[in-house]
Formats: C-alpha cells, sequence, structure tokens
C-alpha cells in the first residue's frame, strides 16, 4: 500500500536524526515504538481559538511557485517544554512581529494545523517558501513521547506528500527531492541558516 511506504521511509528518516544526534537511540528501536502509536490527528488553529475564546490572527499565505507545494521542509522548535499548543499561541499572536509562521506544529499529543497547506508560510528562507510545506516538530523531554511525535509527524507528512502526489525522497543528502530539513534547504537552497532539526 502506498501510505504504507510512505511511513516507513518517514519514519526512517526521522529515526536517523535520533541515531545522529544522541548516538545512543538507534533508528530501529525508535521506528519500531513510533509505529506502535495512533495517529492523533489534526487540529485546525481557527477551531481551537475559536473555542478558547482567543483571536484568530490569519497569516497571508504565500503563493507556491508551481502552484502547488513541492516537498515539505522538517523544522524543530529548539524551544524545551513548549508544547503544539504553547507554540501555536505564540505564533497566532507575534507573526507579524517576529516575520515567522509555519503550516503546523507538531507534538506527541497532537498536530495542529496553523493554516492551509495550500499555501506557503514563512519557514525557511525565500528559496523554500513558495516551494514547500514547513512543520515543526516540537521538543518532547521524553523517548516515549519523541516517538509518539515522531509518529503524528511522519503520518501528518505521510498524508501530504499523498495529497498533492509527492514521492516521498529525501532531499537531505543531495539538495533534490520531496522531504527537506531545515539545514538541507541552508545548505543547498540558501536563503536561510538555521540547522534544524539535526541537533535535535
Ligand atoms: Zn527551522
Amino acid at each position: 500500500m502506498k501510505v504504507r511506504k510512505f511511513l516507513i521511509a518517514l519514519i526512517a528518516f526521522f529515526g536517523v536524526i535520533g541515531v545522529v544526534s544522541t548516538n545512543q537511540v538507534d533508528a530501529a528501536s525508535i521506528n519500531s515504538l513510533a509505529k506502535k502509536y495512533q495517529y492523533s490527528g489534526v487540529t485546525y488553529l481557527y477551531k481551537m481559538l475559536k473555542l478558547e475564546g482567543i483571536k484568530y490572527n490569519e497569516f497571508p499565505g504565500v503563493e507556491y511557485q508551481n502552484g502547488k507545494p513541492e516537498g515539505i521542509v522538517v523544522h524543530e522548535t529548539d524551544d524545551p517544554g513548549a508544547t503544539a499548543h504553547d507554540e501555536a499561541i505564540y505564533f497566532n499572536r507575534e507573526w507579524n512581529k517576529i516575520n515567522a509562521y509555519v503550516n503546523a506544529f507538531v507534538d506527541s499529543k497532537q498536530i495542529i494545523q496553523m493554516c492551509s497547506p495550500n499555501v506557503g508560510t514563512w519557514g525557511a528562507g525565500q528559496q523554500a517558501n513558495n516551494r514547500f510545506i514547513q512543520i515543526e516538530l516540537c521538543e518532547e523531554s521524553s523517548r516515549d513521547a519523541f516517538a509518539k511525535s515522531v509518529n503524528n509527524e511522519a503520518i501528518y507528512i505521510a498524508k501530504l506528500l499523498h495529497r498533492y502526489d509527492l514521492k516521498p525522497d529525501n532531499a537531505c543528502d543531495d539538495g533534490d527531492g520531496t522531504i527537506w530539513s531545515h539545514k538541507a534547504v541552508s545548505a543547498f537552497l540558501g536563503g536561510t541558516d538555521h540547522v534544524d532539526p539535526d541537533g535535535y
């Protein structure tokens, strides 16, 4: 099944990050742990804010150069202790002051979609914002929660690739493909100098 193949490739991608950054976690065990969890599903920002009585500060969206996304850029928040909910509230309020926005925040409990993936955001500089969907993985403090968040992110990304008829292809080694890290954008496309999510 197509979606299943996407998942395997994506979970392997995140698993590899795990190995590089800690030298303790091996990709295979994170993969098998991640696959045990259920997908948390998508929470839409505007609905969440309505329930909480917070004003939705709508992001205008960036038009994709090809009319649709060409892939995904994976980020990591570098904000220990901040949940997807915390990040969503903050970015909703501050995006026009900090000049940053992404399509979604993911943690072990949920995926908060900030705006439609049909539009680009301000996640990784001019060379990437009008080409790719931008997704931030939130920092978790336990191995279990990390695996849950990776599972959520992998399934969410697989669904997006499927929706836009994109084949999973890791761009991090050669600057060509549908699955990018922010670091790979910095290295191959420029316009930004961040190196996440590799450190995490
Ligand atoms: Zn980033």
